[in-house]
């Protein structure tokens, strides 16, 4: 009996068809047609997705939006597949925010940012989606305005931004990519982000993805950590990446996602935008510095011009399985 992907307040409201849900809830093929996001509730979906408009405007206006067809192309088809395969009922919005730390928050109704940090860490494509999905999984199971109402408090528009913007590795998003967010909330309960990391491994193997490419960028996030522990410190301060959450992981995956042949873990098309991206974040480093930074070109052996007779369809293999 999975306990750790039931919200408390869940609990405590529809204790008697927790057991029903919860079987639904480890089925993938279920999704879509389980009320993820059920719950008390003081908003609408109406009103959390005007809510959530209203704020990813003040994200644009706060945070610098990396401007780019194709980066933002690619991050939106991503995005959208693994939304399309989730149990959200909201249409969907992805962009790409200027910024180093590896992280994403969603808003609510729909409203997803990453950060060029979290590309940059992310390798490979299943581990973008991985974080990716985890958001889409809080937008799904409707945590912000869940965990709003369960605070009683009655006007959101005036709750600060931190207490929105939960980063899918429970992360706070802090001051750095222009947002002036204070840590002073937390944003989700541990029960949301052990929930959303589940949901969000179903949605990614709905999506096709190897599930375990989650696991493998929880655990470049849990690295960073600890060879950076003072630039990481803040961030894990309140919803710490540790062993324990990417074993969790792990165990669910084994436990509820039949093992497929094939599994997508990277395209071409990823490596591509990702470079890119990389590319592009130099060029306005060097602009920001007025001079050049003594870094390695992108495109030395790996860049998209050195593997222009690559085909476009996806990589696929079997990920050996972290024990
Ligand atoms: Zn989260």
């Amino acid at each position: 009996m999975r306990s750790l992907s039931v919200p408390i307040l869940c609990l405590v409201v529809v204790a008697g068809l927790a057991h029903a849900g919860d079987k639904k809830k480890d089925d993938p093929s279920q999704i879509g047609n389980r009320d993820v996001g059920k719950g008390v509730n003081f908003y609408s979906i109406e009103r959390e997705m005007a809510l959530g408009k209203q704020l990813a405007q003040e994200v644009a206006r706060q945070a610098k939006l990396v401007d780019d067809p194709l980066v933002s192309e690619y991050v939106n088809r991503i995005g959208q597949n693994l939304a399309r395969n989730s149990d959200a009922k909201v249409p969907f919005s992805f962009q790409v925010i200027e910024g180093e730390e590896p992280n994403a928050f969603a808003l609510p109704g729909g409203y997803i940012f990453v950060y060029t940090g979290l590309v940059k860490l992310a390798d490979e494509e299943d581990e973008f989606a991985g974080a990716v999905a985890h958001e889409i999984a809080h937008v799904a199971a409707r945590h912000m305005t869940r965990q709003a109402t369960k605070s009683q408090i009655a006007n959101m528009a005036t709750i600060p931004l931190s207490v929105l913007l939960g980063g899918w590795a429970g992360m706070a998003a802090r001051q750095g990519a222009g947002l002036a967010v204070p840590t002073m909330f937390l944003k989700f309960s541990r029960g949301d982000e052990s929930e959303a990391d589940f949901l969000g491994t179903q949605y990614m193997y709905a999506a096709g993805y190897d599930p375990t490419g989650a696991v493998s960028i929880f655990e470049k996030i849990e690295s960073l950590n600890r060879s950076k522990p003072s630039a990481m410190a803040r961030i894990f301060s309140t919803h710490p990446m540790d062993a324990d959450r990417i074993q969790k992981t792990q165990k669910e995956i084994d436990r509820i996602l039949p093992a497929k042949d094939e599994y997508v873990v990277s395209t071409s098309e990823y490596h591509d935008m990702r470079e890119r991206l990389i590319r592009l974040d130099h060029r306005q480093k060097k602009d920001d510095n007025g001079r050049p930074q003594l870094r390695r070109a992108p495109g030395n052996g790996a860049g998209p011009e050195d593997r222009q007779d690559s085909d476009e369809r996806p990589t696929i293999r079997r990920r050996e399985l972290v024990e």
